[in-house]
């Protein structure tokens, strides 16, 4: 049977991309949303014109009960979880003095917390299966730290920190986890940025452009095809930052 993936937030932006990317590599692609219906509705009629059939489910990745529905979900009518794609994510922009204890626990919650869980809530099938691939979305803020984006940076650089530290207990059980994480990408999340500062932000990379969704999918591909990396953090980011 074909592989079966879940991706988060898998309506617009990044996970849209990865959501199209794995369906027509033969992929059974659940794509969850939480506010945008509409988008995930379109995508799929979009996909059924090329004759490709994918699910759109309804769960708030910052809520374990609405986690748990959706992979209810996916193990009744499929059977198994081979893939997941840590996608759904929020950003903060705030002077850190600004940032309140509700700001804090609101964006670990969607953006740390919905990691840990989902992955938690996968793995039981997976580690029966002795065998998965987890990618988790983090950001390049994650690894070099954001300007006004104290709140945002801790939880991607947290959520790195996962991978790494899980990837060492999951390898015996032949599950891999890795990172991506993407420098600047054109999505709604940019969408505040001006022009002049979305021209500032290319000069600052060695490729002087930002990035497309599609090339954080294309990585995405790459990792589920390969079996030797695992515990990385890999990241794509125009060559904002070399290390
Ligand atoms: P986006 O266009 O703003 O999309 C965010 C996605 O997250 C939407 O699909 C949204 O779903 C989903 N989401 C948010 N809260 C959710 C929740 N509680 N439950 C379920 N889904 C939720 O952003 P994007 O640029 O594609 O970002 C995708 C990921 O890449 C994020 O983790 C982001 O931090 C990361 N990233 C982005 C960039 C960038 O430059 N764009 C750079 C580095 C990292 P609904 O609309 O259905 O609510």
């Amino acid at each position: 049977m074909e592989k079966v993936a879940i991706v988060t937030g898998g309506s617009r932006g990044i996970g849209r991309a990865i959501v199209e990317a794995l369906a027509r590599k033969n992929i059974k692609v659940v794509a969850n949303y939480n506010q945008s219906e509409e988008k995930a509705k379109t995508l799929k009629a979009e996909l059924e014109k090329e004759n490709i059939s994918i699910d759109i489910f309804q769960a708030d990745v910052s809520k374990r009960e609405d986690i748990k529905k959706m992979m209810d979900f996916v193990v009744d009518k499929y059977g198994k979880i081979d893939i997941l794609i840590n996608n759904a994510g929020i950003d903060q922009e705030k002077m850190f003095q600004d940032i309140t204890d509700e700001d804090w626990d609101n964006i670990i919650k969607v953006n740390l917390y919905s990691v840990f869980c989902t992955t938690q809530e996968t793995i039981k099938y997976m580690l029966k299966q002795k065998s998965g691939c987890i990618i988790n979305i983090s950001s390049i803020y994650g690894i070099n730290g954001g300007s006004c984006a104290v709140a945002y940076s801790a939880t991607k650089a947290g959520i790195d920190g996962m991978t790494k530290a899980l990837a060492k207990e999951l390898g015996p059980s032949n599950i891999r986890i890795n990172s991506i994480a993407p420098g600047y990408i054109d999505t709604d999340m940019n969408q505040r940025y001006s022009n002049e500062e979305i021209e500032q932000i290319k000069e600052e990379t060695a490729l002087v452009k930002i990035g497309k969704p599609e090339d954080i999918a294309k990585c995405v591909e790459w990792l589920i095809e390969d079996n030797f990396t695992t515990g990385q953090v890999i990241s794509i980011n125009g060559g904002l930052v070399i290390t």
